[in-house]
């Protein structure tokens, strides 16, 4: 299981090193699915949150339900805050990393942005986009939930009774 939503999109700002300390940007606390990250503050989109450090790996661990994938193909067990960033099919943060010129290739690191204007309180999101044969149900509650954490690619692969039943409760 891994994440494959990386893209190349390069950030259109640069981090400011006197972000690099998320303390007053983000912090973990509680949600229905476990832990999670929220804004402390009101996020511009495009903004670079930060790196997502932690161990590289060279095989799956037993839970890799955290594990990430390298643009090398190695694996990346997150470590806090950024691990306790949920899935949402409708997310407001991506994945992304750095196209390094002088060497014309992909940085072996993951970081964080914002791809909309998040407010204070809300709690920052990205698509894991799971391959199917990954995926567990999911339970984002966004209007365009996919039913399962999966890749919107490989969403056909799976039956529809995951997806939450949406029927509007009728008067009496
Ligand atoms: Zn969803």
């Amino acid at each position: 299981m891994s994440h494959d939503s990386t893209t190349s999109l390069q950030p259109t700002r640069h981090l400011d090193p006197a972000q690099h300390e998320l303390g007053d940007l983000i912090l973990i606390g509680m949600t229905a699915v476990g832990r999670g990250v929220f804004a402390t503050r009101k996020l511009a989109a495009g903004l670079v949150l930060g790196e997502i450090h932690g161990e590289i790996l060279d095989d799956h661990p037993e839970d890799s339900s955290y594990v990430m994938e390298l643009p090398s193909s190695k694996l990346l067990e997150p470590a806090p805050p950024f691990r306790f960033v949920n899935h949402s099919c409708d997310p407001n943060c991506e994945l992304f990393y750095w196209f390094d010129e002088d060497s014309d290739a992909q940085e072996d690191r993951l970081w964080v942005q914002t791809i909309r204007p998040i407010k204070p309180g809300e709690e920052l999101s990205i698509d894991y986009s799971w391959p199917a044969d990954a995926a567990i149900p999911c339970r984002c509650g966004t209007e365009s939930c996919r039913g399962w954490i999966v890749d919107p690619a490989e969403r056909h692969l799976l039956p529809d009774p995951a997806i939450p039943d949406r029927t509007p409760a009728t008067a009496p």
